[in-house]
């Protein structure tokens, strides 16, 4: 059996004196998956894992080093999703969980539920035993720089997909949403079919961008259904962009993988660090357009 991941750190610009930065961070992450998924461990493993290492990364806007809210405060959301189960577990607007999607997994596994917010989320945590950490442990230097002014920007999210040795897909996403967003506004991150979506017969996306339009034109979920009649997964994708884009005005990117471990890569933003595998290579790259096919 084929197995298959794919890492990205968001869909927006990136500055050129931080290219390098985020294309370690995205390798590390890959690296942070592949060995376990190499050993036999599940896709389901590997997506948390992955998405894990780039919440502790200052620079990605996932766990710590999120964007900042109004009110200068970093609230997060984040979801899983076990395309074998087609369970989800989702957590939004938390201010005091460093790893988000630790949360949501255990929301999937531990309780009837798919989706916690706030304050509920929180209290939940705590009882489950997750550290709740101070809310300003969770903001970076960098973002102190920042405007808290909505900005009809993104970038940064996180997300990956992976296929593992079983023929099981799953996929995860966290993000601190967008910057100077209203305390209370919940993206697409955490809303299965929006920012990611997971079903093993076909395959598993996850999406990043503005995420008013993604869950207007549910991204990923229009993707994955179009891996039916597509050719391949990058046709697949970017079939599923072309939609967002024309008839949701979208802004964004998403990385997709099919049962085959075929992927796809496409964003209409200037740039979105990616990590995929090819072999046993992991390749790290500021994707362009429509460049990657079945590795
Ligand atoms: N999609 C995320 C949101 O709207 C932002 C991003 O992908 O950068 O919350």
């Amino acid at each position: 059996m084929p197995i298959g991941l794919v890492i990205h750190g968001g869909a927006g610009d990136v500055k050129a004196d931080e290219r390098a930065a985020r294309l370690e961070a995205v390798r590390a992450a890959a690296q942070a998956a592949w060995t376990p998924l190499q050993q036999g461990r599940s896709a389901l493993d590997a997506v948390e894992l992955a998405v894990r290492s780039m919440e502790s990364n200052p620079l990605l806007n996932a766990g710590y080093g999120g964007a900042l809210n109004r009110d200068g405060v970093v609230e997060l959301d984040a979801m899983i999703m076990d395309g074998r189960t087609a369970h989800i577990g989702a957590v939004a607007a938390v201010h005091r969980i460093e790893h988000p999607v630790a949360l949501a997994r255990h929301i999937m596994e531990h309780t009837p539920h798919h989706l916690l917010v706030g304050d509920g989320a929180e209290r939940f945590a705590a009882e489950q035993g997750f550290a709740l950490v101070d809310p300003v442990d969770l903001i970076a230097p960098r973002r102190r720089q920042l405007p808290t002014v909505a900005q009809d920007t993104s970038g940064d999210t996180v997300g990956a997909v992976a296929l593992d040795s079983q023929g099981n897909v799953a996929v995860a996403v966290s993000t601190g949403g967008i910057d100077g967003k209203l305390p209370g506004r919940v993206g697409d991150s955490p809303i299965a079919g929006a920012g990611g979506y997971a079903e093993n017969d076909l395959g598993a996306a996850s999406a990043t961008g503005v995420g008013e339009g993604i869950m207007r034109s549910l991204l990923t979920f229009r993707a994955v259904q179009a891996l039916q009649d597509s050719g391949s997964a990058q046709a697949a994708a970017q079939q599923a962009l072309d939609i967002f884009v024309r008839r949701f005005d979208g802004v964004g990117g998403l990385i997709l993988i099919d049962r085959q471990g075929g992927i796809g890569i496409v964003h209409n933003t200037p740039f979105m660090p990616v990590a995929y595998v090819v072999g046993e290579q992991i390749v790290a790259q500021i994707a362009g357009q429509g460049m990657v096919g079945h590795p």
